[in-house]
């Protein structure tokens, strides 16, 4: 096996900071630093039993404090208990091997290392299990966006749309809009039979419409991060291919509903879309 799991058992536990709900995880309490380093390969975050998180990744990587505390070992298992920012934020890594923390640490400072078996992680917050994997999740791909290893889908475009709320009433409903409706991804406008490149790896979904989105691809990382590239002309990928980040999966089109050759790309995590400017550069 070249890759060992690292679950984050019993392991991420959130507590106190937020009152006594236990159900809101408010302020720095919500984010956690990515628990390997930009650009470490074969990472993957998992979904772990009972709200804990599973850290996918070869044997001998080195893992990060995804928050700031007093360390404190006992075995193979590490427990970061909250200080400064992170006040009430308590976090436990189970499984570690080659523990080297030091006594106090700070987010991003080095822990130990994944071992050839598996480790575990679990986050609560006043004893209310959090859903460590999306935390962790979110905190690795933030750091993979920022990391550039985005690749812009189509160059020379112009920006028609931009994402977010908009006046067109055929486009999709969203009550927080003050016009009811939101563009859901942005649009680039290029020439017929542009080639369009996958921004993010994942595999192919093709799709082909009359209408809406017309010929469309999604790409499915599989771990919450799906981008979508709309309108094409044509595709250059099959269902069910593992595409790369930058492969070329089709031509900029105007199929479905569209009034000129454009893409229309959008970014969705755990479903939810988002402003594909925030990862990648646009135009
Ligand atoms: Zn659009």
């Amino acid at each position: 096996m070249m890759r060992a799991i690292a679950a984050v058992t019993g392991g991420l536990v959130v507590a106190g900071a937020a009152g006594a709900s236990g159900t809101a995880v408010q302020g720095m309490h919500d984010t956690l630093s990515p628990p390997v380093a930009t650009g470490t390969a074969g990472v993957r975050i998992e979904d772990g039993p009972e709200h804990s998180a599973l850290l996918l990744a070869p044997a001998g990587t080195v893992v990060l404090a995804v928050s700031s505390g007093a360390a404190a070992v006992e075995g193979a298992q590490v427990r970061v208990h909250g200080s400064g920012d992170d006040t009430g934020l308590d976090v436990e890594y189970g499984g570690l091997t080659d523990i080297t923390t030091a006594a106090v640490v700070h987010r991003g400072d080095r822990l130990g290392r994944v071992p050839p078996a598996d480790v575990s992680i679990r986050a609560r917050l006043d004893g209310t299990p959090l859903d460590a994997a999306s935390l962790l999740r979110g905190a690795v791909d933030a750091s993979l966006a920022l990391s550039g290893d985005w690749v812009r889908p189509v160059d020379g475009a112009v920006v028609t749309q931009q994402f977010g709320c908009t006046p067109y009433g055929f486009e999709p409903l969203d009550p927080s809009c003050p016009s009811g409706h939101i563009h859901t991804g942005i649009d680039l406008a290029v020439p017929l039979g542009t080639p369009v490149r996958a921004a993010m790896p994942g595999i192919a979904h093709v799709i082909a419409s009359t209408t809406g989105y017309g010929l469309h691809v999604v790409l499915d990382d599989g771990d919450g991060l799906t981008t979508l590239y709309a309108h094409l002309e044509s595709v250059a990928v099959l269902d069910g291919d593992d595409v790369d980040a930058g492969d070329v999966i089709g031509a900029a089109g105007s199929t479905g509903n569209s009034t000129g050759p454009h893409l229309h790309f959008e970014v969705r995590r755990d479903g939810i879309p988002e402003d594909p400017t925030l990862d990648v550069a646009l135009p």
